[in-house]
């Protein structure tokens, strides 16, 4: 790997034994070297960021600056934070996410607006430094499972968090049972014929946008049969040679992203289902002028991206 993905590799200490203190919040959320995380329905607050443009697949305009409260800035926020989650440490400073999902949309941007706003990370994820990057994605995942996971799954009672929110437990005592975080593996792959790649472009996605194949592992399935299926469901292309490449924290809202390398075996394209608006082979010299053939890459903070210039960089 050339340079670690974007969302991955932050550097966080996730101080695991630090959930366990039942009175972990109270320790650590008025300590002055604290620094809270705040949300509001999956966004993250940033500053330094301009008009969202039209584009949903462009960046936010401007220079982005993650905005971490100090807890007296926060203070004011945090009656109205649901379940807090310690993420963890670094250089002894404690990060503890506070979703303000709970709030009026207004009352929630109000109480902020000092500082920031509330924009989909996505939208400027890749301009930050990794640090903030990857916590920013950290605290969105986990924000996003304590919104969904209210109730108990097997019971129907109602759940509560615990151990630093990495937890949540079912309070009807004879059930009781724990729930995790959920990560849902999805694979997702470069597939090459010699000198050319296999991309899609999806039903929804602007036209020109292509990127590389990609799908959810099924139960029961192993993550090389997973990219095989995927591919043969979606381009007709049988895969031969599977081979990994890196892992991308993906939680938007809750995937890792799996990648790997394949070497098509055949490359007559049939399209099985509706999923894909188009498939196509792109070849290496296309690739290196996108932008006089109207072809757009997968996005700048994408495992997909990666793949694809670490893919052109062997080739000189
Ligand atoms: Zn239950």
């Amino acid at each position: 790997m050339r340079k670690p993905n974007v969302y991955a590799f932050g550097g966080l200490d996730r101080a695991a034994h630090l959930r366990l203190l039942p009175d972990w919040y109270e320790r650590h959320v008025m300590l002055e070297t604290t620094r809270i995380v705040p949300l509001f329905q999956d966004r993250n607050l940033v500053a330094g960021v301009g008009v969202p443009p039209e584009n949903p697949w462009d960046l936010l305009p401007g220079d982005p600056e993650a905005i971490l409260l100090t807890p007296e800035e926060a203070e004011h926020l945090l009656p109205h934070a649901a379940d807090p989650v310690l993420l963890g440490t670094m250089n002894g400073t404690a990060y503890i996410a506070l979703d303000l999902s709970g709030l009026e949309k207004e009352h929630a941007e109000a109480a902020v607006e000092r500082h920031g706003v509330f924009r989909d990370l996505r939208r400027f994820g890749p301009n930050l430094p990794a640090f903030e990057g990857s916590v920013l994605a950290y605290a969105r995942g986990l924000a996003y499972w304590h919104r969904r996971h209210r109730f108990c799954g097997i019971c129907g009672s109602p759940t509560e968090s615990r151990r630093g929110g990495h937890q949540r437990t079912c309070l009807n005592p004879d059930c009781g049972a724990p729930h995790f975080p959920r990560t849902d593996p999805a694979v997702i792959m470069l597939i090459e014929h010699g000198d050319r790649l296999l991309l899609g472009r999806q039903q929804t996605w602007p036209e020109g946008q292509y990127s590389v194949l990609a799908g959810f592992v099924e139960p029961g399935e192993s993550l090389e049969e997973a990219v095989i299926r995927e591919v043969f469901e979606e381009s007709g292309v049988r895969v031969g040679q599977v081979r990994y490449h890196s892992s991308q924290p993906w939680p938007f809202p809750c995937s890792i992203m799996l990648g790997f390398w394949g070497v098509a075996e055949t490359t007559e394209i049939v399209r099985k289902d509706d999923e894909l608006a188009d498939a196509r082979w792109v070849s290496l010299a296309d690739l290196r002028r996108v932008d006089e053939i109207g072809l757009r890459l997968p996005r700048r903070d994408s495992i997909a991206r990666r793949m694809i210039e670490d893919w052109m960089a062997d080739r000189g």
